[in-house]
């Protein structure tokens, strides 16, 4: 994964002509963090995981992004989240730099005992390298409120009251009105803004999911109330589909109970690879990375594929989209909506004052949208993809920053 995600960062740095001295500084690290965790079992064994937190870049702010826990988690794989984040908290402009990290582990097979000691034994052992004007870590792939507010505990026992070292909280722990749906808030806004430029709406078309977590039945739900139709969903266990539209409401219920969307009643039952193949106008990558690769991306039939997953498409992939005439709304524009409210969820901790609802929807539009229209103004002026002007938006910005701030260095 680390390869592609410097793929597409050199594809950009070609266009604007950047140094190697300058890429070589862009892409490196400001430092990687491995830690054991070393936990019992609720059987009383000695249990270990491995920790990850890489801290890519802290020019425009304090560094920023979600922990994930999956068996997945490597150091090749936060090092190359931890790079997307910079670039995409650039791309929203909000006023940090990127990080990422997780443990390698398989939060099915862990208790919530668990779970809660190896989580705050992490905290432990990274608690000098974070912090709320630091680094702020969030919720990402199988983390979630609940996880956030242990972090911030453990956190506040070494630091003090610290809400602001952790963004994803629980509502009643200095969480943020609107972070939970954030993520698929902004992918619905930034699909509404694409169509519009095409003169269509979300009536005109039909949309397929592959993954129904916290992203996907968000993005899903907003999308599906603004007129698409959702008419396949697949995730790691099987697919569901009906022509006439899937009911949204009902399947995440479904989901909350039976873990998968396999088995709904309210449509028909496929496979879920095929998923990403579906004759839909539009295609949502909503789960893991390097989904859409040389394999399967000349079968996709949608229009639109819009990345509310990180890194889900390959290079090579991406290529094969680009002949084919098949826009790619990039992660770090289209999955921008979570950190965007994280950073608004920041901002009310540091103030200690809470804003309504409304005024964080409101926000967060703006800034999708104001992002969208910069992305591709770049891409119209440069005639270039969605993805290169995205790259080009967050490099420029980090660039002007880090001169800024030290134009001897
Ligand atoms: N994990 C999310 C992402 O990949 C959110 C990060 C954050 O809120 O810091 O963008």
């Amino acid at each position: 994964m680390l390869d592609e995600s410097r793929f597409y960062f050199h594809h950009a740095a070609n266009q604007l002509g950047l140094s190697e001295r300058v890429r070589d500084i862009l892409l490196a690290p400001l430092r990687i963090v491995k830690v054991e965790l070393i936990t019992e079992s609720d059987e009383g064994k000695l249990i270990k995981h491995c920790g990850y937190r890489v801290q890519h870049n802290r020019v425009r702010g304090p560094m920023k992004g979600g922990l994930r826990y999956h068996p997945t988690v490597d150091e090749d794989e936060a090092t190359a989240l931890a790079n997307l984040m910079t670039w995409k908290t650039a791309v929203v402009d909000v006023p940090y730099g990127g990080a990422k990290g997780g443990i390698n582990c398989d939060p099915k097979l862990l208790s919530e005992r668990e779970l809660n000691e190896i989580t705050r034994t992490f905290v432990g052992q990274i608690k000098e390298v974070i912090g709320p004007t630091i680094d702020i870590p969030a919720p990402d792939v199988n983390t979630n409120a609940k996880i956030m507010g242990w972090i911030m505990d453990e956190y506040s026992k070494y630091q003090g009251f610290s809400p602001g070292v952790v963004t994803g909280k629980p509502l009643h722990l200095f969480g943020s009105e609107g972070r939970e749906e954030a993520t698929g808030r902004g992918v619905m806004i930034v699909l509404e803004e694409v169509l519009k430029s095409q003169n269509r709406s979300m009536k005109d078309v039909t949309v397929a999911f592959q993954g129904f977590g916290n992203v996907g039945s968000f993005a899903a739900l907003l999308m599906a109330e603004q007129g698409a139709k959702v008419v396949a969903v697949g995730d790691h266990a099987g697919g569901v589909s009906n022509a006439d539209g899937l009911d949204i409401v009902k399947l995440i219920q479904w989901t909350t109970e039976h873990r998968t969307v396999a088995g709904f009643p309210g449509g028909d039952a496929f496979e879920s690879p095929e998923v990403l193949t579906w004759d839909a106008d539009v295609l949502v990558p909503a789960a893991l990375g390097n989904v859409l690769t040389k394999d399967n991306a000349a079968d996709v039939r949608a229009g639109i594929i819009v990345e509310a997953a990180n890194a889900p498409t390959t290079p090579q992939a991406d290529e094969i989209f680009r002949r084919r005439g098949i826009l790619v709304v990039p992660d770090i524009l289209a999955n921008a909506g979570g950190v965007t409210v994280s950073y608004f969820e920041w901002a009310q901790n540091i103030q200690q004052f809470r804003w309504e609802l409304d005024r964080i929807r409101n926000e967060l539009s703006n800034h999708m949208r104001k992002a969208y229209a910069s992305v591709s103004e770049v891409a119209q002026s440069r005639g270039v993809d969605l993805r290169t002007a995205a790259f080009i938006l967050a490099i420029q910005r980090v660039g002007k920053a880090a001169l800024a701030r030290r134009p001897y260095a």
